[in-house]
């Protein structure tokens, strides 16, 4: 879909600012009613998701008129999709995929930014968006997991880049393997022959390199012949289950994130979390696993003639309701030993991370910002630690500590589980 097919949905703005916001029906006082960190931190509309749109509208209008402050505001966006759910918490339009479409122009037009540039070359040359340094599969190192490209196996568990090759980050592979093992699943791996899912370069806008990373996991998946792809990755969760349906890619490939299937194989007896692990957590949702890993919804229809953009048949909307809420709670909650307690921004209101976007490779800063924010948010419900499902926010959310001298700790929910196995 190209920028103009959403010149209707742009031009549904009518400048209200919801979308800066935890919906007004929701929003449990001043302090943390923000839901766009770009418009928190920069303090500009044209930096919120409004702003973008009505760029977006004068760009279909009068063509695109480069300069260093716009293309400030297309880089300086998690992509976190906080505007989108809540504009469409009152509004039926689209806010997110203008606001994708417009940064994958930006990239047609050769308007990219460099230090996104260097990251997508390093994934052409070594098909990582992460610096790779040795094997993508060196982590397995006898442990004996099943190579799923040489052994039949159930479930493909995708392990991705930032956790293959960080070396910070490998003991969420490693707790992943022995959960697996302890339920008894029948699972492998595909080691060095893994690949990017390419979620991350459709965030930064480099929409190519994405579908030729989703055409060759396609091609392994089909070679190992696994049903079953479990992520521990919340990137990599929405691009196999949402983006590679977006463009037709999936077929019946089952996408599950860790939280998901650890969920269900305790649910259905096969996992249980007995020892007690005493800690009081609270729940940090990633935006890619929950709005954003809302299932993708196929809808082809027309426009009723008339001033308000009205389809026949009517268009279901993602809302971001639909994404991953409850499984990693009932997980944290199956513990013997742990509190949890909430943050005031969650679920679909979630506040970002601050990772997402490529933020966290063209401007740090406002990435550790970003996190700092959310890190505030966990200290203020009194929790020891900020318990999340995904790579990339645990090692952002470390940085925001680390950079802050906080005293709260950073779990991955695959180490919670594992202590409690
Ligand atoms: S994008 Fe939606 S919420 Fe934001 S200003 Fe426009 S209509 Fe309002
Ligand atoms: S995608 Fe996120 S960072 Fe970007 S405008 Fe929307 S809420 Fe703000």
């Amino acid at each position: 879909m190209a920028l103009e097919q959403y010149a209707g949905d742009m031009g549904m703005c009518c400048r209200c600012s919801a979308c800066k916001f935890v919906p007004m029906q929701k929003v449990k006082g001043s302090d943390y009613s923000y839901v766009c960190p770009s418009i928190a931190k920069y303090n500009f509309h044209a930096y919120s998701g409004g702003g973008r749109m009505n760029i977006g509208t004068a760009a279909v209008k009068n063509g695109m008129n480069y300069t260093d402050r716009l293309l400030d505001v297309v880089y300086n966006c998690q992509m976190c999709g906080a505007c989108d759910v809540s504009c469409k918490y009152a509004m039926d339009m689209e806010v997110l995929e203008p606001i994708s479409e417009f940064r994958m122009k930006c990239n047609e037009d050769g308007k990219t930014n460099a230090a996104l540039d260097k990251v997508i070359a390093g994934l052409r040359k070594t098909g990582s968006m992460v610096p790779a340094k040795g094997k993508r599969g060196a982590w397995a190192a006898g442990l004996g997991i099943k190579d799923a490209t040489k052994e039949k196996v159930d479930v493909l568990f995708h392990v991705g880049c930032l956790t293959s090759f960080d070396p910070e980050m490998q003991k969420l592979a490693k707790a992943t393997a022995r959960i697996l093992e302890k339920a008894g699943v029948s699972f492998g791996i595909a080691g060095d022959a893994e690949t990017c899912c390419g979620g991350r370069a459709y965030q930064m806008g480099y929409k190519d390199d994405f579908l030729a990373q989703a055409k060759k996991n396609m091609a392994l998946i089909k070679k190992c012949g696994a049903k079953t792809l479990v992520t521990g990755c919340a990137d990599g969760y929405q691009a196999f289950k949402v983006l590679y349906d977006k463009y037709d890619l999936k077929g019946k490939l089952e996408v599950l994130h860790i939280s998901e299937y650890i969920d269900k194989l305790i649910k259905d007896g096969k996992l249980k979390p007995r020892k007690k692990v005493n800690l009081s957590v609270t729940y940090h949702d990633p935006c890619r696993l929950g709005r954003l890993g809302e299932p993708w919804i196929h809808w082809e229809g027309t426009k009723v003639p008339g001033d308000r953009f009205v389809f026949d048949p009517p268009k279901e909307y993602r809302r971001g309701a639909k994404g991953i809420y409850e499984p990693p709670r009932d997980v944290i909650k199956s513990i013997p030993g742990v509190k949890l307690t909430e943050m005031t921004r969650i679920k679909e209101y979630a506040w970002c991370c601050g990772a997402g976007g490529g933020v966290n490779e063209s401007n740090p800063e406002f990435a550790t910002w970003t996190a700092q924010k959310r890190i505030d948010e966990a200290v203020s419900t009194g929790a020891e630690a900020i318990v999340t499902a995904c790579p990339w926010c645990e090692k952002t959310l470390n940085e925001a500590i680390k950079a802050s001298g906080s005293s709260l700790k950073v779990y991955d929910i695959v180490e919670l589980v594992e202590k409690a196995i």
